[in-house]
């Protein structure tokens, strides 16, 4: 699930490694560690907690020309030091990201076979599997291609045999894994990030393949272990992308480039009138239903994705988590729509989903940020959402660049439909040019979002309410708080409050009302005052056509009005902020919060 790099070539080695592992630091993880080649031997370094305590172990003076390293983000035995990667069984030297789903009954079978472990994880039993396979077959190549017949799960593993030191070794399933190509130098990696310094060519390997590498050789092995052509794709994102460019965090740095975002994101789509958007968007058919499968804030996004789309194209949808979907009972057929939203395209539980979808016949579309992505490249068709590298684990700017898209896809169906006319969908389109001019008339009220964040830091409960699109984006901006700053915080349906929760309300509990749907503005505005009444602290986000009564509220944030089609890429704004600002208040660790990690590709 987190961070993998191995290098062969002439540099120093254990410098590519670390610098690598570092590229990839803000994935989250909880120890680290390198294997590499001295002396035709392999040493092991690890250490727990971050890079830098496994930095002050290394000597980068040391010679070496292969090796490989590992940011493990603990999933099977506790964050420790006898737990995190490489791990080591006879000849075999392997880091592992995924899981190891029959690890036990393996684990058994390698006892039997006079094994014994050290570790908690599932890796060590997946090193110990490659090396009992290897005494008996020799051969790398086939033990890699027997060991994905026996080994359940996901993996992305990095390998060197000790009787074969010229070359690195690697094998995926269910979990990223590319090659990286140099001059007279290999990498391979779990993430682009991590190479971008030395090369943009690389190449993906997909599900089941294998690969051997060199300095000057790749080959790479398709499922049924022939040797497969593979096309070298080249990275065409910004390397401005992997830096912060003068702001504190990541995270403010993408929130700020939410005006460029959105404009890549609209762009194909409204540059020629109503052409560019039918002609530019996947041909979709006429469907009965469509289901929004995603998880976290990909979730969220999908819900405004359903308000827009019942609202203005008249289908039916059904927004469901992934991690539910994939095992729930599902009805469907050629005539349901199944979209999956995922920013890093390779998220586990939406990846399974969108394999289910898949064989039931449903058609598929993935709303993705990164292109090549497992669920990008299996989806039968894909939105690309262009918001480029985002690095800090919350996400911002590629939720602002989701709803954008699905903005543009509830227009298209709309149009497709004929539940809006020509003009209508023009109008609309002449909404989305004007976005990133109102989203930075939002991003310059920051002085005033951060005077909102002093005053309810301390509080370690906060309320979201809101209706409709409105409940959604409180859902996100509930979201947020909780990942970054650690607050105990709920987004909330307003007209449910008084079902039940309107008890936690307190003198000053800082609740925070989203109204920008005129129709509904007034039953919002009386959840408010319900909660007012109970002493509640009301920040009211609005958008500025609404004319609040000064009794509802106690700090007024406005923003923009606009087509509710594009409302809610105005209004998130002001809680992405916020987020940002308590969480600084509070000390946490903005762009790498605890215990999560920035792609979920483990289940
Ligand atoms: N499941 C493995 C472990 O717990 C790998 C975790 C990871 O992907 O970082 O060690």
């Amino acid at each position: 699930m987190c961070g993998i790099i191995g290098y062969v070539g002439k540099k120093d080695c254990l410098k590519v490694l670390i610098n690598g592992l570092e590229k990839l630091e803000y994935r989250g993880y909880d120890s680290a560690g390198v294997a590499y080649i001295k002396n035709k031997k392999i040493e092991i370094i690890k250490e727990e907690g971050k890079i830098v305590n496994l930095k002050k172990k290394i000597n980068f003076k040391i010679d070496s020309n292969l090796g490989i390293g590992h940011t493990r983000w603990a999933t099977h035995g506790k964050p420790n030091y006898v737990n995190s990667h490489p791990h080591r069984v006879g000849k075999i030297t392997i880091v592992h990201n995924g899981i190891i789903e029959n690890y036990l009954e393996l684990k058994k079978e390698l006892i039997k076979n006079g094994y014994s472990f050290k570790s908690d994880t599932d890796t060590e039993v997946a090193c110990a599997l490659l090396d009992y396979i290897y005494k008996e077959t020799h051969s790398i190549e086939q033990t890699l291609a027997i060991f994905k017949d026996k080994a359940e799960g996901a993996y992305a593993i990095g390998l060197i045999c000790d009787d074969n030191l010229d070359y690195l070794y690697a094998v995926k399933k269910d979990s990223p894994l590319i090659i990286a190509l140099g001059k007279e130098e290999n990498y391979i990696a779990s993430d682009v990030p991590a190479i971008l310094e030395y090369t943009n060519k690389y190449i993906t390997l997909e599900d089941g393949e294998f690969a051997k590498i060199s300095n000057d050789k790749v080959i790479v092995f398709d499922k049924d272990a022939e040797i497969v052509k593979k096309e070298i794709k080249v990275y065409d994102g910004k390397s401005g992308d992997l830096n912060k460019n003068g702001f504190e965090h990541y995270m403010l740095k993408e929130i700020y480039e939410e005006v460029e975002v959105v404009k890549q994101v609209t762009n194909d789509y409204i540059k020629d009138g109503i052409k560019s958007l039918t002609s530019n968007m996947p041909k979709l058919g006429n469907y009965e239903r469509i289901d929004i499968v995603a998880c976290g804030s990909a979730y969220h996004a999908g819900l405004v994705g359903k308000s827009l789309i019942e609202g203005y194209a008249n289908i039916p949808v059904n927004v469901e988590l992934a991690s539910e979907y994939r095992y729930k009972k599902l009805f469907l057929n050629k005539n349901v729509l199944v979209i999956l939203i995922s920013q890093s395209g390779e998220t586990a539980d939406t990846l399974a989903a969108l394999k289910i979808a898949k064989e039931k016949g449903a058609h598929t579309l993935g709303i993705i940020n990164v292109v090549g992505s497992s669920i990008a490249r299996y989806s039968d068709d894909v939105l690309y959402t262009k918001a480029g590298a985002e690095i800090a684990v919350a996400t911002t700017k590629a939720y602002t660049a989701q709803i954008t898209m699905l903005g543009l896809l509830a227009l298209n169906l709309a149009y497709k439909n004929k539940e809006m006319t020509e003009k209508e969908v023009l109008e609309a389109l002449d909404e989305a040019k004007k976005l990133p001019t109102n989203i930075q008339s939002v991003l310059n009220e920051a002085d005033f979002y951060k005077t909102i964040a002093r005053k309810i830091f301390k509080h370690n409960d906060v309320f979201f309410i809101g209706r409709l699109t409105d409940y959604a984006l409180a859902l996100e901006g509930s979201l947020k708080l909780k990942e970054i700053a650690y607050v105990n915080s709920q987004g909330y349906a307003a007209g449910e409050l008084k079902h039940g929760t309107i008890s936690l309300i307190e003198k000053n509990t800082p609740v925070f009302g989203i109204v920008t749907d005129t129709n509904i503005a007034s039953k919002t505005l009386s959840n408010m005052k319900e909660c007012k009444s109970r002493g509640a602290n009301i920040i009211a986000l609005v958008s500025n056509d609404l004319k609040l009564d000064k009794e509802i509220y106690d700090t007024l944030i406005e923003v923009p009005k606009v087509s509710p089609i594009f409302q809610g890429v105005l209004t998130v704004i002001p809680l992405q902020l916020i987020s940002y600002e308590v969480a600084k208040l509070r000390k946490c660790n903005i762009d790498k919060p605890k215990n999560l990690a920035k792609s979920v590709t483990v289940e």
